[in-house]
């Protein structure tokens, strides 16, 4: 267990002349990601950094395209993360680039203590919410900003590589990645309802449920969908394309499974 725990120690050798902090831990979280992380989407490594200040994203997978953009912050990010503006998060998501987050948590002893993959498919409007306008007095007076909810993601939307200092086999790392991929076989609006069945199926925290226990998030979602007035249906329907999807499993008499990868 040696060999993993050293694994996720920042090193400041990369750093050595930045004298700001931030920069400094961008450096060092960045380098971290450079030299441990593959790609969960075809397992190429490492990935490839993109210049500064490009405003794509931070790393992309020379193999199969996909982009990675790194957020860290020391400590844990907690129900929100604050990000830059908002149209330009919104103009992105509508975007056919929108890359994928890579949310990295450290230590004050510069220890990776969390590091999960958002992939794309979960990155939603829905998550996005609107800062106030900065003051007139601000020297960027009137900008807007945005912070992304995170605690309105799925737990199947938060794919570990290292959980609470335990780093993840890569093996299934990448099946908790595939597990979800067909999420983008779907347009933005279908998919919204099925990010909210799964968060509901999720939220039971159990293995098997029952349809009957779906239906209890009927009036949380009535509230949600105020012109919908056939939640229930939208439910069952969801849940019989999760199923065809190998999200969950019917184990009959209106029992369901929850697939675990
Ligand atoms: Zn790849």
């Amino acid at each position: 267990m040696a060999s993993l725990k050293m694994a996720i120690n920042l090193t400041l050798g990369p750093a050595l002349g930045y004298t700001s902090r931030s920069q400094q831990a961008r450096v060092m979280t960045e380098s971290w990601v450079a030299s441990h992380f593959f790609c969960p989407n075809c397992g190429d490594f490492p990935l490839k950094k993109y210049p500064n200040n490009q405003p794509v994203a931070d790393f992309v997978c020379g193999k199969c395209n996909e982009d990675y953009e790194l957020k860290s912050k020391q400590g844990v990010f907690g129900s929100k993360m604050v990000d830059g503006g908002y149209q330009t998060m919104m103009d992105r998501l509508a975007g056919s680039r929108n890359p994928n987050f890579l949310l990295l948590n450290y230590t004050q002893s510069c220890q990776v203590s969390d590091f999960c993959i958002v992939p794309k498919h979960f990155i939603v409007p829905d998550l996005i919410e609107k800062r106030k306008p900065l003051a007139a007095t601000a020297r960027r007076a009137g900008w807007i900003g945005c912070n992304v909810l995170l605690s309105r993601i799925p737990e199947s939307g938060k794919i570990f590589f290292v959980r609470q200092s335990d780093v993840l086999q890569k093996r299934l790392v990448r099946q908790r990645w595939e597990r979800t991929l067909f999420l983008r076989d779907f347009s933005e609006e279908k998919k919204g309802w099925l990010l909210d069945t799964m968060n509901c199926v999720e939220r039971l925290g159990r293995n098997t449920f029952s349809l009957a226990d779906v239906y209890g998030f009927e009036a949380e979602l009535a509230e949600k969908y105020p012109r919908n007035n056939h939640v229930r249906d939208k439910l069952r329907q969801q849940l019989q394309v999760l199923r065809k999807k190998g999200y969950v499993d019917f184990v009959g008499r209106g029992q369901y499974r929850l697939r675990q990868p």
